[in-house]
């Protein structure tokens, strides 16, 4: 079995780490926050625990701390360019060709 969600995250850097450096209070951000982003830039797995945290994200719980390489209000704005990227796709009429048109 490979990449399963706990594989991926026994190689993560913040995986020893703080997590209120991830997730700092109201009103704290700053170095925490800029700690965080450079430990996710030089981590290994930021691609997959970016991707499974948009996945966790999209929908009504809403992004919260740092991770995946972004904070909560970059991942959010990825979210809903997804968001509309994906309702742009299913309302664009289908070629002729494949409409039988
Ligand atoms: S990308 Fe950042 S939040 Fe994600 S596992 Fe790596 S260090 Fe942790």
């Amino acid at each position: 079995m490979t990449d399963t969600p706990i594989d991926w995250r026994l190689d993560a850097l913040c995986a020893d780490s703080n997590p209120d450096l991830w997730f700092p209070e109201p009103g704290q951000w700053g170095k925490p926050q800029q700690f965080a982003l450079d430990q996710c830039k030089a981590c290994p797995v930021r691609e997959i625990c970016l991707e499974n945290l948009i996945q966790q994200e999209t929908g009504e719980g809403g992004s919260h701390g740092t991770g995946g390489g972004l904070t909560a209000k970059e991942r959010a704005e990825m979210i809903r360019v997804r968001s509309r990227e994906a309702e742009s796709e299913d309302s664009t009429p289908l070629h002729p060709d494949v409409a039988g048109g």
